[in-house]
């Protein structure tokens, strides 16, 4: 299951996080890679970096003609799209009374806009190249609950559930599958930048966002590592039936409990 010789696994948001981790346990179990991301040249080096042929690519998730002709090139370059992990993603906070809707807009194009458009081009080479696929998208703990100042990021988190439901459904007599990856608070650049951001808007130290109020509801007080989160999507990509399929699966320490 967790042998991907002969995939092609395109990835965005991999030139950083969650993103990189997974991409390097998809080029590690044998497939080939693209490390798409908005910044060109960190995706260029992790992908040199990667080895086992992995590429980088510079693309907006948020631009329909960047992820089509993306994916346009990854069948020439390497062939049709096996495994979609729709990854890219930032996060914003505020209260919602000070929230600017120009950021909502792009919070929602990131997360919403670029899980739609890179499904809608996967899920074409797919059906034409006729041999299945998996679908990832990346969700959050926040698919399932919800946290102060984080409006958009909530929605968009909650609205990839839906996403994903529609593509197991359209998707079944293709063998597509599509489920949503719920990770707890992982110590990436996206959540190291939002502590203090936290701690400001809170009017509490740092460790008290990590102690109360990121990790509060976990059992064990612990963050999900990157680790954990690689190791799913790997599980994820490798299933072979849509016996699962159009299922989020939390990996939180229990944060949340479906
Ligand atoms: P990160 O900041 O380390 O990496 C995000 C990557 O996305 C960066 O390389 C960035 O350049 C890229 N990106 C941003 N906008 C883009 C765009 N428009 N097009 C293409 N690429 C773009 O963040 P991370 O923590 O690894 O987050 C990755 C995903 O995991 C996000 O969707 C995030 O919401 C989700 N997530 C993160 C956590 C966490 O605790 N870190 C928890 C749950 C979910």
């Amino acid at each position: 299951m967790h042998d991907l010789t002969g995939k092609i696994a395109l990835v965005t948001g991999a030139a950083s996080g969650i993103g990189r981790a997974i991409a390097t346990a998809y080029a590690n179990a044998g497939a080939r890679v693209v490390v798409a991301d908005i910044a060109a040249d960190k995706a260029a080096e992790t992908a040199d970096a990667m080895g086992h042929g992995a590429i980088g690519m510079a693309m907006d998730v948020t631009d329909e003609a960047q992820v089509d002709e993306g994916f346009a090139r990854t069948r020439r370059e390497l062939g049709p799209v096996d495994i979609l992990v729709s990854n890219a993603g930032v996060q914003i906070i505020a209260p919602i009374v000070d929230f600017a809707f120009a950021d909502w807009k792009r919070m929602l194009a990131i997360h919403m806009d670029g899980a739609f458009l890179t499904t809608r081009a996967a899920m074409r080479h797919m059906i034409d190249a006729g041999r299945g696929g998996s679908i990832i998208l990346m969700g959050s703990a926040h698919s399932h609950v919800a946290s102060k100042f984080k409006a958009p990021y909530v929605a968009a988190k909650h609205g990839l559930l839906g996403l994903a439901r529609v593509v197991a459904k359209e998707g079944a007599t293709h063998g597509i599958r599509a489920n949503v990856l719920c990770p707890g608070f992982v110590r990436t650049p996206l959540v190291e930048k939002q502590i203090p951001e936290q701690a400001k808007e809170l009017g509490i130290g740092e460790d008290a966002v990590i102690r109360d109020v990121m990790l509060r509801d976990t059992v064990d007080g612990e963050f999900t590592t990157l680790e954990d989160i690689a190791d799913t999507a790997l599980f994820l990509a490798g299933f072979g039936s849509n016996a699962l399929t159009g299922q989020s699966l939390l990996v939180s320490h229990g944060w949340h409990m479906q």
